[in-house]
Parts: structure tokens; C-alpha cells; sequence
């Protein structure tokens, strides 16, 4: 008998008639002469209207208020997920995070998972019982608080309770078929991939590329957890994240998939002191606010002023923190000005093969020029370049580098589907 994990994503339990189909496919995994647990996110777009609601509220919520109003999605869609398989005559039991044993850290909006204690869990799974937990959400033991995991955050409560039950399978069922060479909503052509190593599905991730949280994709490496990601809306095979790359063949693509991100903010520090220390001033403070930053430029001071611009980029939904946080140390290091630019996107292009392979820069900055993108801000890896442009520009960016890599299908009938979701 094997034990598996399953999680379904918003877009799968958008409405009642969602929750009745995913609930007849974990049935099947159980008819089948599997355990079972389940980890569920909020319904839909549900996660992003209880935010609509809080801002009409109060522009910045409270952390901890916004956390417990956040996790009631996940809430609602667990114990429907457990009525629907009751019904089906098997017996399923629903628990949140905290009840599930998921303990964070204490800081609200992207608490990280530093343990789990399934006992609850593994008790329910014992009596037979379907368990069901609420994806994205934790407890601090710290604090004595619901926390909250980021955006995205329940394929790593997924990853985290099927490491903690030592399951066999962990499947992420979202609404594309896998993996896709690029977000099949901007790129029809999209390719999916059989496999990806965990290094640049860790890359896609970090780049935006939203199909599976950054940090379950860590957790997973982490615990040598391969992650089956298919679609909760037809039996295809989906895509496996799996292996290193140093188990891949010379044959492999040079490049696995191009990413965009609309979620972040660039800021600039405008007439910053070209002198030692004052880069780590600034850094430092916006550290201690828990904030992580991105891409940073800063060039070396011209026309003998002394003074330089620092930009960086970070998560819009810390930009506020940011500015607030700097603003603090303004006459501590004598910037004259901050600069806030919500238009931006980003984008990158990952591949193990282009370490070995020269040329990739050239053809990637050439597909940009000829699309007549600007570019602000260039970052590099080992196996990724990113650049940031404007936020209007991103999906042309997107599609023409795509194209100069040849990483779509040739056939239309091969193309990507989207079976559900807003992709907002
Ligand atoms: P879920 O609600 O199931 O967690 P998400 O919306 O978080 O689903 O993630 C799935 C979405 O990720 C897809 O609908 C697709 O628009 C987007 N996406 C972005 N990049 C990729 C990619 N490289 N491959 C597949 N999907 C991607
Ligand atoms: N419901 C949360 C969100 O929309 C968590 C998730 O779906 O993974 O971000
Ligand atoms: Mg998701």
C-alpha cells in the first residue's frame, strides 16, 4: 500500500461542481489501495478578493488580522472537499494547518514551515479516514499565531506533510498539464516537459514562473521528494521534478523554459554617498524588516558628484515596508530622493546546458533588440539570465524569446491547454 499526497490547487475547487470531481479522483486513489492525504488551496479566486476586501478596509492591513482572514479560504474549501467525499460513502476528515501540525515562524504573509507534527494526520489516515488539510497556512508556536505561507504557499504544505508522512507520491494538481516551457496562457505554443531537474525548476520559481512555489520546490530537494505536477482536469501524464543536473545527458535541451514575473517592484535610492558601507545601510535595514530583495544596480558615481543611484527590485507586496523602512535611515545616509516604479516585469530565460553553452546571451539580448524591448536591469546565474523591463512590454519580451530559442511545439495540435483559472 502506498501513501499518497495530493494537492489540489484553486482553480480545481473553483465551485461546487469542481469540488465533486476532484473528490470522485481521491476516491479513486483510495479505491485503488492507497492512504491518502489531501491538501487543499481557497476556492478560485477567493484568496485575492478576501485581500480586495481587506484593502477597502485599510490600505496596509495588520499581519496578524490578514492572516486569519486569509486562511478562512482554505477553510471553507477543506471541510466541502470532506463533505463531498462523505457523500461519496468514503469517510474524509478536514484540518487546518495548525490542527495538521504545520509549525512556521512567527512573521505574517511568509512564515516559513520549520516543523511538522502529523500525529493528527497519520491518526486519521490509521482509522481509514481521507485527510484533508488547508494548504498555505501554519501555527508559531512563538507567538501562538495563524500564520500564512506567501502566495502560492500550499504546494509547500503539500511537500512539507508528504515529507512528514515519508509518502511515497506527492502530485500537485493544478489546472495546465505539467510543467510548460513557458506560461502557456502567454505562449500557446507552450512546450510541457517530461522532466525538470530540481535546479531550474528552483530557477523557474524564483523567476515567477508561478506553477509551483519556490519553496516547495526547496523543501522537496531538500528531502529527495520527486513532485509529479499534472492537471486536476484530464489523466495526462504531467511533468516530473526530478534529479540533478548532473544526472543530465549531453543531449538534454540547453534550454528548459522562459518565466516572467509581474509581482515585483523596482526602487530607487536616489543621491546615495559614493563611499564604503553605505549599500550595507541600506540592506541591512530593509533585512531587518524581513524584506527580500531581488536584483540591485548600482553604478560608480559620474561627472564627480559623489553620489550614485541604488535601485533594486523586491515583492510589490513588501513596497510599502520598503519605502517606510528606508525613509527611517534617510538623513543617516543622506539620500535625496526615493523613487517607486510599479511597472515592471521581469523576465528569464533558464537552462542548465547554457553554463557549457556559449552564445545563449547574444542570441537572448539579440531576440529582445529585435522585438524593441528596453531593457533597465540585467541579473545572471549559472543557469539563468533575467532582465527587467517595462511591465507592458513583458509578454512580447516573453513570447520573442521564446521564439529565438525554438522552445514551443511546431504543431498546434500539440499546444498547451489551460483548462481553468483566471491566472490572476
Ligand atoms: P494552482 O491554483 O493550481 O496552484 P497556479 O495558478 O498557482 O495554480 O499555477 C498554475 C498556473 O501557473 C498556470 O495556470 C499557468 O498560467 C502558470 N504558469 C506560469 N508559468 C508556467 C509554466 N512554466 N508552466 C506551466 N504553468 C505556468
Ligand atoms: N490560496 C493561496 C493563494 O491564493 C495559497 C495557494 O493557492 O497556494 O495564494
Ligand atoms: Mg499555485
Amino acid at each position: 500500500m502506498s501513501l499518497v499526497v495530493q494537492k489540489y490547487g484553486g482553480s480545481s475547487v473553483a465551485d461546487a461542481e469542481r469540488i465533486k470531481r476532484v473528490a470522485e479522483r481521491i476516491v479513486d486513489t483510495k479505491k485503488a489501495g492507497n492512504d491518502v492525504a489531501v491538501v487543499v488551496s481557497a476556492m478560485g479566486d477567493t484568496t485575492d478578493e478576501l485581500i480586495d476586501l481587506a484593502e477597502q478596509i485599510v490600505p496596509v492591513p495588520e499581519g496578524r488580522e490578514f492572516d486569519m482572514l486569509l486562511t478562512a479560504g482554505e477553510r471553507i474549501s477543506m471541510a466541502l472537499l470532506a463533505m463531498a467525499i462523505n457523500s461519496l460513502g468514503f469517510k474524509a476528515e478536514s484540518f487546518t494547518g495548525s490542527q495538521a501540525g504545520v509549525l512556521t515562524t512567527s512573521v505574517h504573509g511568509k512564515a516559513r514551515i520549520v516543523d511538522v507534527t502529523p500525529g493528527r494526520i497519520e491518526n486519521s489516515i490509521a482509522q481509514g479516514n481521507i485527510a484533508i488539510v488547508a494548504g498555505f497556512q501554519g501555527f508559531s508556536k512563538e507567538t501562538m499565531n495563524i500564520t500564512t505561507l506567501g502566495r502560492g504557499g500550499s504546494d509547500t504544505t503539500a511537500v512539507a506533510i508528504a515529507a512528514a508522512l515519508k509518502a511515497d507520491v506527492c502530485e500537485i494538481y493544478t489546472d495546465v498539464d505539467g510543467v510548460y516551457s513557458a506560461d502557456p496562457r502567454i505562449v500557446p505554443n507552450a512546450k510541457r516537459l517530461d522532466t525538470v531537474t530540481f535546479e531550474e525548476m528552483l530557477e523557474l520559481a524564483a523567476s515567477g514562473a508561478k506553477i509551483l512555489h519556490l519553496r516547495s520546490v526547496e523543501y522537496a530537494r531538500r528531502y529527495g521528494l520527486n513532485l509529479h505536477v499534472r492537471s486536476s482536469y484530464s489523466t495526462k501524464n504531467g511533468t516530473l521534478v526530478t534529479g540533478s543536473m548532473e544526472d543530465l545527458t549531453v543531449e538534454q535541451a540547453i534550454i528548459s523554459g522562459v518565466a516572467h514575473d509581474r509581482s515585483e517592484v523596482k526602487v530607487t535610492v536616489v543621491d546615495v554617498p559614493d563611499k564604503p558601507g553605505q549599500a550595507a545601510l541600506i540592506f541591512q535595514s530593509l533585512a531587518d524588516a524581513e524584506i527580500n530583495i531581488d536584483m540591485i544596480v548600482q553604478n560608480v558615481s559620474t561627472g564627480g558628484t559623489g553620489r550614485t543611484d541604488v535601485s533594486f527590485t523586491l515583492p510589490a507586496t513588501d513596497g510599502q515596508t520598503a519605502l517606510a523602512t528606508l525613509r527611517r535611515i534617510q538623513d543617516v545616509i543622506g539620500f535625496s530622493d526615493l523613487l517607486y516604479d510599479d511597472h515592471v516585469g521581469k523576465l528569464s530565460l533558464v537552462g542548465a546546458g547554457m553554463r557549457s553553452h556559449p552564445g545563449v546571451s547574444a542570441r537572448f539580448f539579440t531576440a529582445l533588440s529585435n522585438a524593441g524591448i528596453n531593457m533597465e536591469m540585467i541579473s545572471t546565474s549559472e543557469i539563468r539570465i533575467s532582465v527587467v523591463c517595462r511591465d507592458t512590454d513583458l509578454d512580447d519580451a516573453v513570447r520573442a524569446v521564446h521564439d529565438a530559442f525554438e522552445l514551443g511545439v511546431t504543431d498546434p495540435d500539440d499546444g498547451a491547454v489551460v483548462y481553468g483559472g483566471t491566472g490572476r
